[in-house]
């Protein structure tokens, strides 16, 4: 009997797959003026009559980590899922499941930063649901949230600004818009929110110097958005940047070329990865943005990044290459090597 395993939920190859054998096959296809990003298209959110529309459970062991918690995670993500495609994210629901005999200062806890983050967001939690199962049904408290935007008030002059350098129609900031020569920029330090949840959970003692970078991301877009020029946005979570630039490839038809020594990454975290044998580029990340941008504006969103306080180790990493395939890396000692698609995050249940 063929069984769904872990790796069916670790955002690479074997999730993939199985949203195509079971989800695109039953839900895709479906022929409809107001659908404006559908769900084949396999985006951050889906576009249906202007509205952006977006879901995620979060399901992360442990609840409470370095840097944040189920509670921050569930909203941040949710807002970021929506802010990356060039909309304003509106308002959340959140639905929670929660295990008999669950501690309730640690659900107040776990309230309290959702409270906390969407106030520092500026989109507030309009609806939700609560369910409580017997113990051992589920570990503890799974929260799904889901979210609502708009278009960006910024996203039409972002467009004219691409429209200045190169031919571009599209309305939204999809992973298929990439085209060659845009730069890729990455918006900080990669690998901690991974690395901090694999090291605390598994006891490393990296904690003390790796913190989840959990964070909502909305205000540092909308920056960005203002100067102009992105044509693709993306929260490399699972998969980690790895699988943001292959989805990119994949979906734009185009190859991408990064620079090892440009990528952000932080002693420690490097150092954490090199000891437990993982690869940075597919740790997943829950407050980090890859960005695809005319090279005409590459710089200019570069320095409005770098004057936020979640953009300021924001780096150009890459170039998108119509000449190559795939996404081909060119290591710090001179040689070139394949980034392939991860078959799905080296760390479980890190959202
Ligand atoms: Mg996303």
């Amino acid at each position: 009997m063929k069984r769904i395993t872990l790796a069916h939920g670790a955002g690479g190859e074997t999730m993939q797959r199985l949203i195509g054998e079971h989800i695109l096959k039953n839900f895709g296809g479906i022929k409809n003026k107001k659908i404006g990003v559908p769900l084949d298209a396999l985006d951050d959110s889906a576009v249906i009559d202007d509205i952006v529309f977006t879901t995620d459970g979060h399901t992360v062991k442990p609840i409470f980590f370095p840097g944040g918690d189920i509670g921050v995670l569930s909203v941040a993500g949710t807002i970021n899922d929506i802010a990356v495609m060039g909309a304003n994210p509106l308002a959340l629901s959140a639905a929670f499941i929660i295990e008999e005999g669950f501690s309730i200062d640690d659900y107040a806890r776990i309230v309290n930063s959702m409270r906390k983050t969407s106030r520092y967001a500026d989109v507030p939690i309009i609806t939700g649901d609560t369910k409580v199962v017997e113990k051992g049904a589920a570990e503890k408290i799974f929260i799904t949230t889901s979210g609502v935007g708009k278009k960006h008030e910024s996203l039409e002059h972002n467009m004219r600004e691409v429209k200045k350098y190169r031919k571009f129609n599209e309305k939204w900031l999809l992973d298929s818009n990439l085209g060659d020569g845009d730069k890729i920029i990455v918006s900080g330090n990669i690998g901690e929110h991974g690395v901090a949840i694999l090291s605390f959970r598994e006891g490393y003692g990296f904690e003390s110097k790796i913190k989840s970078d959990v964070a909502p991301l909305n205000k540092m877009i909308a920056k960005i958005l203002k100067v102009g020029g992105i044509v693709a946005m993306k929260d490399p979570t699972r998969g980690g940047v790895a699988n943001t630039l292959n989805e990119w490839s994949q979906k734009s038809g185009v190859g991408i070329s990064i620079m090892e020594e440009e990528i952000p990454i932080s002693e420690a975290v490097l150092s954490a990865c090199e000891m437990l044998g993982i690869e940075p580029l597919n740790i997943g990340n829950e407050g980090k943005v890859v960005i695809a941008v005319v090279k005409e504006k590459a710089e200019d969103v570069l320095s409005a990044l770098r004057k936020t306080p979640e953009g300021k180790n924001a780096t150009i990493v890459g170039t998108v290459r119509k000449s190559i395939k795939g996404v081909v890396m060119e290591t710090v000692v001179g040689g070139k090597r394949i980034v392939e698609q991860p078959v799905g995050d080296p760390v479980p249940r890190i959202c």
